[in-house]
């Protein structure tokens, strides 16, 4: 299995500054000192910084987002935006800065995705918000407004013609947007952990989608981290064994860390190190190392970007750090 090969492939960090100018006031959990949080860290880990490729990724299209939402939804961000923002719902805002940056998160899971087929990057990681995995059609909710990994897998199947995605959700909530938005496609299969009883309360383990392409897991608060890296592992080669992807997405959500202010679960570094280790060795078997990251939630910062580069030395093929 070669689960201890550390392979090098070029791993690309992608952010827009945009993603900062969602301004959701710092009272609000999803704030943007998550993402100040993570650049400080990546900075201060020389050998992982230098050796990254820093990419300033773009912003999606209408076109490109009709991919996987409504129209007139994705209009009414824009205009939601230009007026000044509003609350979308209970959960989610928008301010002035939104549009640009919901098309900015959007466009750099584009981008990733771009890189890691056409070569330019095999892995990379996105350090982007809003977050996507709740997002449906036609609306926001959970913190999310564009389903960026649902984007990315379905621009993979239609822009690029890959046959077969593989999308992989370790945030602590269940990615009900993600599964929503690819669960038609057979060729997109889709497993997600998630925290139960949890928000936002669908993802029962009987739910495996219309094509038996979805793997949902949920587990109570307070497991011990080692039964939730066997149950990720186990799970992911339930549902990969024989569908052999050509790409393997990561919503990588690490409020799924013990200490985080809203999950429950208790993943320390360590696990977010066999976690990633665990599915970039299952890409070098399968699909020249290709792994594109995505940012979900995570809501204590300084837990938050720590998570954040052990991930990404994963990702970059360095050992951990001590
Ligand atoms: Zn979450």
């Amino acid at each position: 299995m070669g689960r201890l090969a550390f392979e090098m492939h070029r791993t690309a960090f992608v952010s827009h500054s945009d993603c900062g100018r969602h301004d959701t006031g710092w009272g609000h959990p999803e704030h943007v000192g998550r993402l100040v949080a993570i650049m400080r860290a990546i900075r201060n880990d020389y050998e992982l910084f230098q050796q990254l490729e820093h990419v300033e990724g773009r912003h999606a299209t209408v076109d490109e987002l009709a991919l996987v939402h409504d129209r007139a939804y994705v209009e009414s961000i824009r205009s939601i935006a230009a007026n000044g923002g509003a609350r979308l719902d209970i959960d989610t805002v928008a301010s002035e800065g939104s549009w640009d940056a919901a098309t900015a998160a959007a466009g750099c899971v584009l981008d990733a995705v771009d890189m890691a087929l056409d070569g330019r990057a095999a892995r990379s990681f996105s350090a982007v918000r809003p977050p996507g995995h709740h997002a449906v059609y036609d609306r926001s909710m959970g913190f999310c407004i564009f389903g960026n990994v649902a984007l990315g897998a379905r621009y993979a199947r239609k822009v690029h013609g890959v046959e077969r995605v593989l999308a992989v959700d370790w945030d602590v909530h269940h990615g009900n947007g993600t599964q929503a938005l690819v669960q038609d496609d057979p060729n997109i299969r889709f497993l997600s952990m998630h925290q139960w009883p949890f928000y936002p309360g669908t993802g029962i383990a009987t739910d495996r989608g219309p094509h038996d392409n979805v793997r949902n897991v949920p587990m109570p608060a307070g497991l011990p981290p080692e039964d939730y890296a066997v149950a990720f592992e186990r799970s992911f080669d339930d549902l990969s064994t024989g569908f052999k992807p050509d790409l393997i997405l990561v919503s990588a959500g690490f409020d799924s860390l013990a200490g985080d202010a809203i999950g429950g679960f208790t993943l320390e570094m360590e696990h977010v190190d066999r976690l990633t280790r665990f599915v970039t060795s299952r890409a070098d078997e399968v699909c020249n190392g290709r792994v594109v990251s995505v940012l979900e939630g995570g809501y204590t910062p300084l837990r938050l970007a720590q998570a954040v580069v052990v991930h990404m030395r994963a990702l970059a093929g360095l050992p951990a750090a001590e």
